[in-house]
């Protein structure tokens, strides 16, 4: 395992970052290349526990020599989110100075223009300098995983419907309890990835993209970071990297993904119709029928009828749920995975901001 780091020079005068980024060296050439990233938003940490424990099984094939592809790892991606605090409070989603999600505003570019993203590097903030380095060293890789993790959550992934269904041995090799099909229209790093190469020849969209793949895996909730729960994810992870060739371990053989993977327009996110504290009724992980109450939220605590229910709109499954207890009106409460498209209009892109 090589070490190298990149130097991120702060805005301000006496501020500069220094990201490890850990390298393996592949011993077959036409291997697929892997790029692994996690917690680029900075407090989404069960990545980051997974690619310790991958990385230390990574250092034993390569004693071994079993490394077959040239693998990147950056287990924590975002130092400039992680030293953010805010009255005490961790904030690693947003960049505080600007208010621009650390996950969105990831360059649009052809993956034949890759160079240019660290052309006159010294014009851009530094949040700016870290997303280019970062898409810069992914585009140089064929199959492109970033860890995040949702907030109370089952683990499942955004995988682009150009991925698709190839991928699904990622979802089984990590044993994901749902997909969501993305149709690719943001700015979001994993999106921008797949759009350089969708892109390759400008003007010419392709696709499918064989051979390739950029996804965003949610691991889980933000506060599922335990031990054994991160060496399982590891030794998933591990399996994909051995079904793609990109290490040698002939005892791996993947059962078929058998979870749900539906588009993202058959997400029903669940909103709250007014503030208040929420009593949830279902738990993530849980199938639920239309019309089932989901939530109570106490709108006007102690008065008389100073409650109101949330029901499904559709059957799903329970995906996600907020892990707020008091909540704002129109706030996120659960995404629900459902057969059928939701009839609430979604704008193209990311389900949140
Ligand atoms: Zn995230």
């Amino acid at each position: 395992m090589d070490i190298t780091h990149l130097t991120i020079d702060g805005d301000t005068p006496g501020i500069a970052w220094r990201l490890p980024v850990l390298h393996f060296t592949g011993s077959k050439p036409d291997a697929p290349k892997i790029y692994i990233q996690a917690a680029l938003h900075a407090g989404e940490l069960p990545g980051t526990a997974l690619a310790h424990f991958l990385c230390e099984r990574l250092r034993q094939a390569e004693a071994e020599g079993t490394v077959l592809s040239d693998i990147i790892v950056v287990p924590h991606a975002n130092p400039i989110g992680a030293a953010q605090s805010h009255f005490g409070e961790m904030q690693g989603r947003f960049d505080l100075g600007t208010r621009t999600n650390f996950n969105r505003d990831f360059p649009l570019i052809s993956a034949r223009d890759r160079h240019l993203l660290l052309e006159n590097l010294e014009r851009y903030p530094a949040a700016d300098r870290l997303k280019r380095q970062l898409i810069h060293m992914a585009l140089g890789a064929d199959l492109v995983i970033d860890l995040h993790c949702d907030d109370e959550s089952l683990q499942y992934a955004y995988i682009d419907e150009a991925f698709w269904p190839e991928a699904a041995d990622l979802a089984a090799a990590l044993n994901m309890d749902a997909v969501l099909l993305s149709d690719g229209e943001s700015s979001a790093f994993e999106e921008a990835v797949s759009f350089a190469w969708k892109y390759e020849v400008p003007g010419e969209k392709k696709a499918h993209l064989s051979g390739k793949l950029s996804v965003t895996v949610e691991l889980r909730g933000t506060r599922d970071v335990y031990p054994e729960m991160a060496k399982r994810d590891a030794e998933g992870l591990w399996r994909f990297l051995a079904a793609r060739g990109a290490v040698r371990d002939d005892h791996v053989s993947l059962p078929s993904f058998a979870g749900p993977a539906v588009p993202l327009d058959n997400v029903e996110m669940i909103r709250a119709p007014q503030a208040g504290t929420v009593l949830f009724l279902r738990n993530i992980g849980e199938r639920v029928n239309e019309g089932d109450r989901l939530a109570t939220i106490i709108t006007a605590p102690g008065m008389p009828d100073g409650t109101i229910d949330v029901h499904a709109p559709q059957a799903g499954l329970i995906v996600t749920r907020v892990s707020d207890r008091l909540v704002r009106r129109r706030g996120d409460l659960m995404k629900v995975a459902c057969d059928r498209p939701s009839t609430a209009a979604r704008k193209p892109g990311t389900l949140e901001d």
